[in-house]
């Protein structure tokens, strides 16, 4: 794991090697591998609640990520350390990983209701494919202050005849004649009951019978006596999304949080060359040429602690 990272990143040290005016870390080997041993499993435990997102979220129709990757220069975060303390030990700095691991990585999970409607054009004889439908009749229970009255077209329903769409979202227009059963229905009302899934609402003359309809699924058919016009068909569906957003805000010392915090230190950055006694740590692809760094007498070449950081 921690190899992994630092190829990827002695790549970029290489390429701008000549840049590196030299620079070393005085922290033993072991605290340096446990500091960012720790960071990297802060990164694995991330990666892992990425990956079990649709066990431990289950029962959405779509799952939805947009995820930057887990990553991190080793040498952005043990020079940041270095910078901010000299020579540091794990246990000094074991809490601050976990704060700057918060700052690089941003994890949202969002619960989104999207309400798809798609329209298609049916023509005459064709196939509306499976529809829901349930039974109403013109009583108090399921027509309300309606009851006895016309349907929504202004005609009085009939048995065998009428059926309703949802008014909201009807699934085909007013006056289609649709074929269900072998019986030819006119839609001539409406009601509301799209949100149950129901696409029809079959009109008969008794409660009795209207209840003992319930939810049916038939086949429905555009009817010949449409004419020779296509039907627009309206389909709504709600989907239900978990959208999962990973933001890595990176360890890059001019924009990210270890920069940040650095600012927030009182660390000081100079683009200037090396002075007796003081060392500039350049970063590769970083605006800001340079971090300073007090030197104790501990110091190593960086290239002695870069191989062994690679090895
Ligand atoms: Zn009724």
């Amino acid at each position: 794991m921690l190899s992994a990272g630092l190829s990827s990143c002695s790549a970029m040290i290489e390429g701008t090697s000549s840049s590196i005016i030299g620079s070393t870390y005085p922290s033993t080997d072991e605290d340096i591998y446990e500091t960012e041993n720790a960071y990297a499993a802060l990164e694995a435990g991330l990666n892992r609640q990425i990956n079990n997102m649709e066990s431990t979220h289950p029962g959405y129709d779509e799952y939805w990520y947009q995820v930057d990757e887990i990553s991190h220069n080793p040498y952005h975060l043990i020079s940041y350390f270095t910078a901010k303390y000299g020579e540091f030990t794990y246990e000094q700095v074991k809490d601050e990983v976990e704060d700057i691991f918060r700052e690089q990585y941003s994890l949202y999970v969002d619960e989104v209701n999207d309400t798809v409607t798609e329209t298609k054009t049916v023509r005459v004889g064709e196939s509306l494919g499976q529809v829901v439908t349930s039974g109403y009749c013109n009583c108090s229970i399921c027509c309300g202050v309606w009851s006895g009255g016309p349907t929504a077209s202004g005609v009085y329903p009939t048995a065998n005849h009428t059926i309703a769409v949802d008014a909201a979202s009807p699934f085909v227009p007013m006056g289609t004649k649709v074929v269900m059963n072998g019986v030819e229905y006119v839609v001539e009302d409406t009601g509301a009951f799209a949100r149950y899934g129901v696409q029809f609402d079959v009109y008969y003359d008794s409660h009795s019978a209207a209840s003992a309809h319930g939810h049916q699924t038939w086949e429905a058919f555009i009817a010949d006596d449409n004419g020779n016009q296509e039907v627009e068909v309206t389909t709504t569906e709600v989907i239900n999304r978990l959208e999962v957003t990973l933001m890595n805000h990176n360890l890059m010392p001019s924009c990210g949080a270890v920069w940040m915090k650095m600012r927030k230190s009182g660390i000081t950055f100079t683009t200037g060359l090396t002075a007796t006694g003081i060392t500039y740590l350049t970063w590769g692809a970083c605006p800001v040429a340079a971090v300073r760094m007090d030197m104790g007498m501990k110091s190593r070449p960086r290239h002695c602690r870069m191989k062994s950081l690679q090895g």
